[in-house]
């Protein structure tokens, strides 16, 4: 028995080298990438439930791994904020959606254009600051904007996390509550963050299935929404039941593998115009 506890713990620490060596390659890989023009910004239409248009798009990063193929965030994201790359690629993201703004502007296009921010990116002290510069350097209006954080994000270092928000709100940036419902955010705190959007979490649009109608928690997040004068967005909506049953509820703008999965600009731009007829 001793004997098999020694091979035990051998081959448990051997997996944590073999991980720790495997997220070290990520993050060398990573930063190359990030000179090397492999990431992706791929766009999710979001729906206005009333009236079918589409207002704007999530930006959901990828990265053209040179073997690897495509890759999703999953698979980089993590190692990004542990090893402190974050930062950097928000930046990226940032950069990447306000070129992409610019272009659609040019255009005559109104999309707005959502992004992932971390916790991370608020511990940076300039962070307000370097989106501000990037909005000016592409002329892009801030309300086509919007930064999408965690619930658990807004409970980790409140006030200055608040005081950058409510630059970001002043400006014109639109903020949305990411995964609603997950986290452990109290009512009396919600009440008080400077925000314009809730998202329901994909978890609780599941419920909303063709065998079991349960919608408790989505109607409470609506109502909330309401009572606080937030837009309130479902993401993971898949089917046209769920759809139908959200813009009931008095849901304003749905996200999901029903209207489209993630798209290249181009796969888009080609949605968007059928969508449109
Ligand atoms: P998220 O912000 O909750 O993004 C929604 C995720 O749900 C996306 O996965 C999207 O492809 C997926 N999804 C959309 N519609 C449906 C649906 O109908 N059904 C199901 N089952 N899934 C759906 P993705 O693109 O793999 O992104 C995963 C997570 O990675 C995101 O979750 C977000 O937390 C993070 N992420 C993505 N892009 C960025 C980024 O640019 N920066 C940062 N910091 N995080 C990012
Ligand atoms: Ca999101
Ligand atoms: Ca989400
Ligand atoms: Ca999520």
């Amino acid at each position: 028995a001793k004997s098999l506890g020694r091979n035990t713990y051998a081959f448990y620490t051997q997996s944590i080298t073999r991980q720790s060596q495997h997220k070290q390659r990520i993050y060398g890989e990573l930063k190359d990438a990030l000179e090397q023009d492999q990431l992706r910004l791929y766009y999710q239409p979001q729906v206005e439930l009333a009236t079918g248009r589409v207002t704007s798009v999530e930006a959901l990063i990828r990265w053209q791994h040179p073997q690897q193929g495509l890759l999703t965030p999953n698979h980089f994201i993590p190692v990004a904020e542990e090893r402190g790359l974050i930062h950097k690629v928000t930046l990226w993201v940032i950069e990447a959606a306000c070129r992409q703004l610019a272009d659609w502007q040019s255009q005559g296009m109104e999309v707005d254009i959502a992004v992932n921010v971390s916790p991370r990116d608020f511990a940076i002290d300039d962070f307000y600051d370097q989106v501000e510069q990037l909005l000016k350097q592409y002329q892009v209006e801030p309300k086509r904007m919007h930064l999408e954080l965690t619930e658990n994000t807004l409970l980790n270092q409140p006030r200055q996390i608040i005081e950058t928000l409510e630059r970001f709100r002043a400006l014109g940036v639109q903020l949305a509550i990411d995964d609603f419902g997950t986290g452990y955010a109290s009512l009396a705190y919600l009440r008080s963050l400077p925000v314009d959007k809730l998202k329901i979490d994909r978890s609780f649009v599941n419920d909303i299935s063709a065998a079991a109608h349960d919608t408790t928690i989505v109607r409470a997040v609506i109502g909330l929404s309401k009572a606080f004068s937030l837009t309130v967005v479902a993401e993971g909506v898949e089917t046209e039941i769920q759809q139908d049953m959200l813009r009931e509820l008095g849901c304003d703008v749905g996200q999901g593998y029903f209207y489209n999965k993630p798209l290249s600009e181009s796969d888009f731009r080609e949605w968007l115009t059928q969508w449109q007829q």
